[in-house]
């Protein structure tokens, strides 16, 4: 029996989540051979802590973060082509406020899996800077539920990731 928690009473509950997932279904779709899987759905901060899994090669986004990114690389490598140094298994980054960049992983390995506290908003532009796309906690709660529920984990699944 582990002691007893002092916790006050309007904490949220803590939140573990185990390593490599025994089901495959955890990772949600975001693209083709790209998926993300959900650690910590932030509703009260606007923030997410998520793994980001690459099984390709090339240009993934080009977007700006409106507020502070840190990543750690857990596996493969990813750079942004805006920058001459390349993020490698163990690297941490820390993404500052306000920068586009735009995110490559290069065909050296079988895929990239990195650990990103996102705040925010990711806001996706084209080559212009057009934005043409966005995501926050919200749009990734919604993604979550739908691929959840598609799956046979079942939409409230996505619960346990939410605070
Ligand atoms: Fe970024």
């Amino acid at each position: 029996m582990p002691a007893a928690a002092s916790v006050h009473p309007l904490s949220p509950p803590e939140l573990v989540v185990a390593g490599e997932p025994e089901d495959e279904r955890v990772w949600v779709p975001q693209a083709p051979n790209v998926w993300f899987r959900p650690l910590l759905l932030n509703t009260v901060q606007g923030q997410w802590c998520n793994l980001l899994r690459v099984r390709q090669s090339g240009v993934l986004s080009r977007h700006i973060h409106p507020a502070p990114v840190h990543g750690f690389v857990l596996r493969g490598s990813w750079r942004y082509l805006e920058h001459d140094w390349v993020a490698r298994a163990g690297y941490y980054v820390f993404e500052p406020p306000g920068e586009t960049h735009t995110l490559v992983v290069d065909a050296d390995g079988e895929e990239m899996v990195t650990f990103f506290n996102i705040s925010g908003a990711m806001i996706y532009v084209d080559e212009a800077g057009a934005i043409v796309g966005r995501d926050d906690v919200f749009t990734k709660i919604d993604m979550c539920r739908r691929h959840y529920e598609a799956c046979g984990l079942g939409a409230d699944y996505v619960m346990r990731f939410v605070r």
